[in-house]
């Protein structure tokens, strides 16, 4: 396979300066490729490079900056096949999803050129003329997880890149070619030094994190991590977004029509293997339809075709590294010595990839370690409830609060419900959904700020307000 083994700095192709490291595939468990590492001098030349390149870039007509963000949606299109299939290898989810997700990073691209940033007139009056402006931030820090790389570092790049920032992207180490590559494909359209990439870890993320010339950091990964990083960014008052954990709760109302609702309920909890910040991670069910809903779920999980994600036929993937399988394990575990049942799955495949099929897991409560905590991978665990109060405050007791939803034919009495979930989004017979156009960020200890849409764009910009005295 053709993976892109140099970093971009000021617009160049460059080695790392540290050890390059493995990249592990987990469908073998074994290294793939070799990726560049980078040193803290080197994150010094990419923050100083994009600097540099801010002072002019930031004055860039918008006409030039959306047209900007379509070649390079033309330039992933272009490249669909390749960083599919580099998303695969390096992430594990099946084929068609990572295709999936190289289509949603054109889309997100295409809209975000699209987007407009406002002037709001504050007050147009004998006084005075009152304008509230947005301008762009600076040096964008962009640090990504391992989930959904590529589309995650476009969520992250395209806003900074449409309201005039620089960039200096750093990807998880444990899949970050697809970042590689789509850098290198920006680079063919902007000006030297507007997008920079380093990588490495831990050390590499911290450099940016504390880096005095960098503006903003855009974060998506663990809540421990989020919170060192806000800590880090004190010294010279970064903005910050911070898309952090989920432990998202579902609660699928008493007395309702199974057929229509369960496999909505198993595609969204497993959706990437369960490895997604806002998938269904605990489902609440009336005590009338607890054990039916729980053999239902239980039947389609082994349906699912368990394999390499590059091989044909195979519907789900891997766990993406050996610590986020030896958690699930551990979850699973510590939940049977609770009492818990497993009806699908519940052991880890045979052989040296980190396959793990979807579990279904019964008879558990709060209090037990895989419903509060979050789970990160393909278990579902499966609560009753008697009445819907309970299922309310049971769904509410979590330090989280990214996602939740309601499940029921009844859309006013789901609504009502919805609307009191402790959540940033409360979706309606659906989870896991994410739009370009839809504002979505954590409530609670899932995250500070938002993304997508015009309100994600704005968190790019500082705003500005310009006021002209008339008398
Ligand atoms: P992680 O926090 O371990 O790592 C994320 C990134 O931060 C990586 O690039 C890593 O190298 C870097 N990093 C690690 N320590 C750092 C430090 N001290 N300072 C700066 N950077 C550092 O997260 P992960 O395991 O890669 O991702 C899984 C987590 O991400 C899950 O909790 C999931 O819910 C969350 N997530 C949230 C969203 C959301 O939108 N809320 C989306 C996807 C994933």
């Amino acid at each position: 396979m053709q993976t892109v083994s140099t970093l971009f700095i000021n617009g160049q192709a460059v080695a790392g300066e540290r050890e390059a490291f493995p990249v592990i595939n987990p469908a073998t468990g074994e290294a793939f490729a070799q990726c560049p590492a980078a040193s803290p001098e080197q994150v010094d030349a990419a923050v100083a490079a994009a600097q540099s390149a801010f002072r002019t870039f930031q004055h860039t007509p918008d006409a030039e900056l959306q047209a900007m963000l379509h070649r390079v949606a033309d330039l992933i299109e272009a490249n669909a096949d390749e960083l599919a299939r580099v998303v695969t290898l390096e992430q594990g989810k099946p084929l068609s999803v990572a295709h999936m997700e190289v289509a949603g990073a054109v889309g997100w691209t295409r809209y975000t050129a699209e987007l407009q940033v406002p002037v709001k007139v504050i007050e147009d009056s004998e006084e005075r003329l009152a304008e509230l402006h947005h301008k762009p931030l600076g040096v964008v820090g962009s640090i990504t997880p391992w989930n959904w790389p590529l589309l995650i570092a476009v969520w992250h790049i395209m806003p900074a890149l449409r309201t005039g920032n620089s960039v200096v992207s750093k990807p998880s180490s444990m899949t970050p070619f697809s970042t590689l590559k789509l850098v290198e494909l920006i680079n063919q359209v902007v000006p030297a030094g507007v997008i920079n990439i380093v990588t490495g870890e831990g050390g590499i993320g911290r450099a940016m994190t504390q880096h005095p010339e960098i503006n903003k950091i855009v974060f998506t990964g663990s809540t421990p991590t989020g919170q060192d990083i806000m800590r880090k960014a004190a010294d010279n008052l970064k903005r910050l977004t911070l898309e952090l954990g989920g432990n998202d709760a579902g609660i699928l109302l008493p007395g309702e029509d199974l057929d229509a609702l369960v496999p909505g309920i198993f595609q969204t909890a497993f959706i990437n293997m369960g490895q997604t910040c806002a998938a269904l991670k605990r489902l609440y069910v009336h005590e009338s339809q607890y054990d039916e809903v729980c053999q239902r779920l239980a039947d389609i999980a082994s349906e699912q075709v368990v394999g390499n994600g590059l091989d044909e036929g195979v519907n789900f993937g891997p766990v993406q590294n050996k610590a986020q399988l030896d958690l699930v394990v551990e979850l699973v575990e510590d939940a049977k010595a609770h009492g818990a049942r497993v009806l699908s799955g519940g052991s880890v495949q045979p052989g040296n990839g980190y396959f793990y099929p979807p579990t279904i897991v019964a008879d558990v409560r709060n209090g037990v370690r895989l419903v509060d905590e979050e789970q990160f991978g393909p278990v579902l665990p499966v609560i009753p409830y008697s009445d819907v109060e309970e299922a309310i405050a049971m769904a509410n007791d979590n330090v989280n609060g990214l996602g939740g939803s309601v499940w029921g034919t009844d859309i006013e009495q789901a609504r009502s419900v919805a609307m009191r979930l402790e959540s940033g989004t409360a979706w309606i017979n659906n989870h896991a959904e994410v739009l370009p156009h839809c504002p979505f960020g954590g409530s609670k200890m899932s995250g500070i700020g938002i993304e997508f849409g015009e309100e994600g764009l704005l968190e790019y910009t500082q705003p500005q307000l310009l006021s002209i005295k008339r008398n």
